[in-house]
């Protein structure tokens, strides 16, 4: 007897529980419903009233479709696209389109009456990289070499172009050895170096002593005539912003070379500009 009591009781609360059970399920189908009109209400009524509140919320969801669906409508066009506009910016506002600028990252190299200026006031940009001496330079050097041969000297390029990132490495070799405001005297920062425009290069030794060798002397005498010049003279270095370099020759064409040999003028004293640099 009590084995069967026990059992009934058992088969009682499994039937309370199946009845909860449907009663749960059937509650939660009447709030879904519930909840299903009245959101499909609240729609009617607002695509009713104003188009333009419903198209932008999509919008922010899915661009392309809201986009067609908008110019599709001529009525009010631009509005939308106006609000379209403002609800992306606020919902993504990760999307930059302006392009960020630094200062000191020129985009363009500076040109002056056609001439390639880099000093310590014009910067090329960092990815200005013609890879390697110009054509002309090569040319107008062999030239030079040769002549200078046929007069019993020796003359060579030490040094030719050099990209912004062996500048960099350079300049940061020379930094650490003897602190920067040394090494600012003799070399270029990176983006501010004559080398990295394929139009300059070293020769011999690099070295104050070139300036006394026979072939330095001939250099500095007839540089001019193959479109070279001694970048930075004795005596400049207050305006060239480098101390004398004997050895260093930049190419700008034998008119403006034999001007500016002539007249004992330095390119920023010519053109009238500066060579600093604007931060430390
Ligand atoms: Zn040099």
């Amino acid at each position: 007897m009590k084995k069967y009591k026990s059992v009934k009781k058992k088969r009682e609360q499994m039937r309370k529980i199946q009845i909860i059970a449907v009663i749960v399920v059937a509650l939660i189908f009447i709030i879904s419903v519930i909840i299903l009109l009245i959101r499909k209400f609240d729609l009617t009524e607002d695509s009713d009233s104003s188009n333009l509140l419903v198209e932008p919320v999509n919008a922010g969801k899915n661009e392309s479709t809201t986009k067609e669906s908008s110019i599709s409508e001529t009525e009010a066009e631009t509005t939308t696209i106006t609000t379209f506009d403002t609800i992306i910016s606020e919902t993504q506002p990760v999307i930059e389109t302006p392009v960020v600028t630094i200062d000191d990252e020129p985009k363009e190299p500076t040109f002056i009456n056609g001439v390639l200026i880099v000093n310590k006031s014009y910067k090329l940009p960092k990815d200005y990289n013609p890879g390697s001496l110009d054509e002309t330079v090569v040319n107008a050097f062999y030239q030079m070499q040769e002549d200078a041969k046929a007069e019993g000297l020796n003359i060579w390029i030490a040094s030719g172009f050099r990209s912004y990132e062996d500048q960099d490495r350079i300049y940061n070799k020379y930094v650490a050895r003897e602190g920067q405001e040394v090494a600012d005297t003799f070399s270029a920062r990176p983006g501010y170096s004559e080398h990295q425009t394929g139009l300059a290069f070293d020769l011999n030794t690099i070295d104050d002593s070139f300036a006394d060798t026979r072939e330095g002397t001939w250099v500095a005498e007839n540089a001019h005539k193959y479109g070279f010049i001694i970048r930075y003279p004795k005596g400049k270095e207050s305006i060239t912003g480098y101390k004398y370099e004997p050895w260093h020759l930049r190419y700008v064409g034998t008119m403006l070379a034999t001007e500016l040999y002539n007249s004992g003028l330095t390119l920023e004293e010519y053109f009238n500009i500066k060579s600093v640099y604007k931060s430390n």
